[in-house]
């Protein structure tokens, strides 16, 4: 072979390669995974294609993947034949596509990947995939053949061949010798290594297309498979035949002597005629002998899970449906499983709560689009861009839905999806839902799962209610604070809790402090001693909630760092409160002015305050003026 063109892999497809093979040992199984979504990827590439160039497909030859493991003929190794029907590949595609990283998703893995320990590789594994490369896991040789589909722009496509050695840093691509097998399409060849004779095994296979591919995967995969059946045994029924026919003969011979002979008596007659009855109803079984016949199994030949009952989908299954379909290596919080009808469109839909909202989302929320609900017409992928009308609210972008609407054309453009009302009524039921397993959420019995919620969407909760005006109360109510009394504490409960003629709710606000250290604040202190609750604001978000809601149940929100505090205790006390305030006017007049001339820079006013307990004095913020955290939060925003 060392006639045919030899490539220099890209530096960085040596050392994804590498990575895989040293670092991936225990997760070989992910190369099965990988090969057949790109064959699905390939099929899918093929019927969009079509969409614009009808001469590509005619519609109707058939899009599937096929697995066919070989077993050699000593019975040791063997290799294993994954075939798609889709777009193929030209000899440049062939170079491209399989000697360079060009592709985000891989490159991306790579970046994380040299640190990662080993345990989150794991997770890293089933949030990129590792595509083409995961071959080397199992094979130490590959050979790809592959042809695009002809058509009026390409009418004589040439079948070529990829081939590579797990070794070998560099790799061949040739014109097939075998000339066009294919027709169209992918054939890959894993020359398995020792140690991966397990993946010979159609059980093993099976397991493992079931378990990483049925849900992701929308074409009919077949796995090739012998099985032996009995048929008739021609060659011994002729014998049997010929055998009976004889005894036939032979008895018929005897009972014709045996008529010439004497008459028996009565009894010896009886029998004889019995036996004979015998001998007419026994009728010989057909021989039977064992032949192997070629069949191919259809893997994924149930419905898409959405498409089930609930009743019959478990738990286990709703979990690995969602680690395969949204790439994501941690269980689900929680999911619900509906059918509902929107302008006149019924749909089927699983929405999932992630455990965790991805780090790109924290990086840039107000950019984030959605891009996990995805639209399915008949288990085939339609859009997952909901178009200016359907897109979701920022604080719910991060949601993973598969919505699949029987009554959408097959076909259907992305432009006409986008104008139809349906997306911005989905968008009103996804919300609603969202709002719902909340709700569920937020009452868990459970602490852990309590808190663990609360973890991870509190700021999703405040994101939300400062955003959605529609949806505030209900989001608001859901929101969880920290006060100088208890943990997750929500504004119900707040009020509920408040001193009798309390008239605020107050709150301190200092981003990233901890709670504890906030409740020894100059500021809380007072209230603390009197029996008042403070909420302890610690997040960004916290004071523009605080500023964009502004009251709840009518009852404003007083920063107790500002003035306009008020207690609700002290209507009684408030006239000698004002008297004593007059008499300390006068008698500290000379220290407040001297302090005034002192600090007129950095200050606007010195008073005197009956707010402290143990301080002698506090800066506090002008009450129109914001507060550092906002100035902060404005001029970052602008940034
Ligand atoms: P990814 O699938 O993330 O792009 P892969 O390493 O799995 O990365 O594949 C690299 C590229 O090789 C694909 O993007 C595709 O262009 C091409 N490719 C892989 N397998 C096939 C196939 N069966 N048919 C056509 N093209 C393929
Ligand atoms: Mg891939």
């Amino acid at each position: 072979s060392s006639a045919h063109p030899k490539y220099d892999y890209q530096s960085d497809v040596a050392r994804m390669r590498k990575i895989v093979i040293d670092s991936l040992y225990s997760h070989k199984d992910i190369f099965l995974r990988e090969l057949v979504s790109n064959a699905n990827d390939a099929n899918e590439k093929l019927r969009l294609t079509a969409l614009k160039d009808k001469t590509v497909w005619n519609g109707v030859d058939p899009l599937n993947i096929t697995i066919k493991p070989i077993k050699d003929e000593e019975g040791t190794g063997g290799r294993i034949i994954i075939s798609d029907t889709g777009i193929g590949m030209s000899s440049e595609e062939l170079r491209a596509n399989l000697g360079t990283l060009a592709k985000s998703g891989t490159s991306e893995f790579l970046a994380q990947a040299d640190g990662a320990e080993g345990g989150n590789k794991g997770n890293l594994i089933g949030a990129f995939g590792l595509g083409f490369y995961s071959s080397f896991l199992v094979a130490d040789r590959v050979r790809v053949s592959s042809i695009p589909p002809r058509s009026e722009k390409n009418p004589n496509p040439v079948q070529h061949v990829f081939y590579s050695s797990a070794e070998d840093n560099s790799f061949e691509v040739y014109p097939d010798p075998r000339g066009n097998t294919l027709g169209r399409g992918t054939e890959i060849t894993l020359h398995l290594k020792e140690d991966a004779a397990e993946y010979l095994d159609n059980s093993r296979i099976s397991t493992l297309v079931e378990k990483h591919s049925s849900y992701s995967t929308v074409f009919p995969i077949y796995l090739f498979n012998q099985k032996t059946i009995e048929v008739p045994d021609e060659e011994a029924e002729a014998e049997a035949k010929k055998a009976s026919e004889q005894r036939e003969k032979e008895e018929k011979e005897k009972k014709e002597a045996a008529e010439s002979a004497p008459e028996k008596d009565e009894d010896e007659a009886l029998v004889e005629e019995e036996d004979e009855e015998k001998q007419e109803k026994e009728v010989q079984p057909p021989k039977m002998k064992p032949v192997v016949v070629d069949e191919w199994l259809h893997l994924n030949s149930r419905p898409a899970i959405w498409m089930r009952d609930p009743k019959d989908v478990t738990d286990e299954d709703y979990k690995l449906f969602y680690s395969s379909f949204f790439k994501d290596g941690d269980e689900p919080m929680n999911w619900q499983h509906f059918t509902a009808e929107t302008s006149g469109v019924s749909f089927k839909a699983i929405i999932y709560i992630p455990s965790k909202i991805e780090e790109t989302y924290w990086q840039q929320p107000l950019q984030y689009q959605a891009k996990d609900v995805k639209i399915m017409s008949k288990g085939v992928f339609i859009t997952n861009d909901l178009g200016e009308e359907g897109q979701l609210p920022k604080w719910a972008a991060w949601v993973k839905v598969v919505v699949d609407a029987d009554d959408l054309p097959l076909m259907v453009s992305r432009e006409t999806l986008q104008s139809s009302r349906f997306l911005k009524q989905l968008k009103g039921v996804l919300l609603k839902r969202i709002m719902g397993m909340f709700s569920k959420l937020t009452e868990e019995e459970d602490k852990e799962k309590f808190e663990a919620f609360h973890t991870v969407f509190k700021t999703v909760l405040k994101l939300g209610a400062v955003e959605d005006v529609k949806n505030r109360d209900k989001l608001s109510s859901l929101a969880r604070f920290h006060t100088n009394f208890r943990n997750l504490t929500s504004l119900d409960q707040y009020l509920e809790n408040r001193k009798q003629g309390q008239k605020q709710i107050f709150y301190l606000s200092e981003i990233g402090k901890e709670p504890e250290e906030m409740s020894e604040s100059v500021f809380v202190e007072k209230l603390h001693a009197r029996g008042y609750e403070v909420l302890l604001l610690n997040e960004p978000l916290d004071e523009i909630f605080v500023q964009n809601i502004r009251n709840w149940k009518n009852i404003p929100f007083q920063d107790v760092a500002k003035v306009g505090l008020k207690f609700g205790d002290e209507a009684l006390a408030e006239k000698d409160e004002k008297e004593q305030q007059k008499m300390y006017e006068k008698k500290f007049k000379p220290l407040m002015d001297y302090l005034r001339r002192k600090a007129f820079k950095v200050v606007r006013d010195v008073v005197i305050s009956n707010r402290l307990v143990t301080s002698p004095v506090a800066v506090v913020a002008d009450y129109h003026g914001y507060t550092a955290n906002v100035q902060r939060m404005m001029s970052a925003s602008h940034a």
